[in-house]
């Protein structure tokens, strides 16, 4: 497509952070090209009701949501390639290439958005029975497990909001916590400890998923201080037990923390290399919201918009050029 220009900025992620880096961006006329991944809409294409993002009385479904950040960022003119970034090749203040299969985009400024990606308890079954009874989003699968008896991993928000969306379709539903203290904020576990087909077993962790007949029929659990095993049966398993950031392509090019989650010069969203900057999920281990990571977005742009305006490009026709302010006098004017 782009092969010999050279765009403005490429951001890579297409999330809250990704779509409204790209709104800030295109409304400064910087014209970016996002690269959404297939999967487009990160990990809200996998939530039902949304109630903590401002502007949304009512609520809103993910998805929904992420159709709007999307239409929102095209609106001012974004483009959109709908495929997974294969490649990034990075540099300190030159020409940075982002590959997308067979074809390479190059750009003068790159916002890195790749999110997060559920974390594996790494245990046997795991993987052998994923799509047959071990799944890692209870809202994308739980209609597949009505009358069943299945079981929620994680003591967190995401395993609490499973829990109660689950619990719609399954028989029993058993939440499965290595402690006895809940991470989740309260009123989530107020929310599922309420539903009559919700039990809480603590402090037990998996061990193994066990399989029968290709299909998920248990779990083997062992009580966290004293060791005992224990066997619940289930027909289904879902794990959430948290997020790793999807950082493994540039992991090599930038500074991460001990996590994999990329460090950024704060509260800047600059990387060590000029002319790369990173948002949303991929720096945040703390907050993780939509609404933080929106927040995050169009930092990213900011930054990439003053990047570009005070770094003389290779050819100021195809870039910079007359734009300079614009992405300014779209915040005020929001
Ligand atoms: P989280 O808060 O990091 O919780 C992960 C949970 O999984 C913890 O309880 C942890 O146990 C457990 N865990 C981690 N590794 C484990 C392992 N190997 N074996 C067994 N258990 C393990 O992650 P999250 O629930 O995905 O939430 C992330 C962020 O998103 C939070 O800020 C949360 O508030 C937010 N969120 C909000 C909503 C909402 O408001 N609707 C929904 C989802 C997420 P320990 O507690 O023992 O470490």
């Amino acid at each position: 497509m782009s092969e010999g220009r050279v765009e403005n900025l490429i951001i890579v992620g297409g999330g809250p952070a990704g779509y409204t880096a790209a709104l800030y961006a295109a409304r400064a006329e910087l014209q970016p090209l996002l690269i959404e991944g297939f999967q487009w809409g990160g990990q809200l294409q996998n939530t039902t009701d949304v109630e903590n993002y401002p502007g949304y009385p009512e609520g809103i479904m993910g998805p929904e949501m992420m159709t709007d950040f999307r239409k929102q960022a095209e609106r001012f003119g974004t483009r959109f390639i709908t495929d997974d970034t294969t490649e990034l090749r990075l540099t300190d203040g030159d020409i940075h290439e982002v590959v997308v299969g067979k074809e390479t985009h190059r750009a003068r400024a790159v916002i890195l958005a790749m999110g997060a990606e559920p974390k594996r308890l790494g245990i046997p079954g795991e993987m052998e029975l994923q799509g047959a009874g071990v799944s890692t989003c209870g809202v994308c699968d739980g209609a597949f497990f009505k009358g069943k008896d299945v079981a929620v991993i994680g003591g967190g928000d995401s395993a609490m909001e499973d829990s109660i969306f689950v619990s719609k379709f399954a028989d029993k539903l058993t939440i499965v916590h290595r402690r006895d203290d809940f991470r989740a904020s309260k009123i989530m576990e107020d929310r599922a400890r309420s539903k009559d087909n919700i039990e809480v077993l603590t402090p037990y962790k998996p061990l193994e998923f066990v399989g029968e007949n290709g299909k998920i029929s248990a779990i083997r659990l062992e009580q966290s201080e004293s060791g005992e095993e224990k066997v619940l049966p289930v027909g289904g398993a879902f794990v959430a037990i948290g997020h790793t950031p999807r950082s493994e392509l540039v992991s090599d090019q930038v500074d991460t923390d001990e996590d994999g989650y990329v460090r950024v010069e704060e509260p800047s969203t600059k990387t060590k290399l000029a002319g790369v900057f990173a948002v949303g999920d991929l720096v945040d281990h703390t907050y993780r919201q939509a609404v933080t990571a929106a927040g995050s977005g169009t930092k990213g742009a900011l930054d990439a918009e003053w990047y570009l305006r005070d770094t003389p490009g290779p050819d100021p026709e195809a870039h910079w050029g007359k734009q300079t302010g614009a992405i300014i006098e779209a915040v005020e004017a929001s």
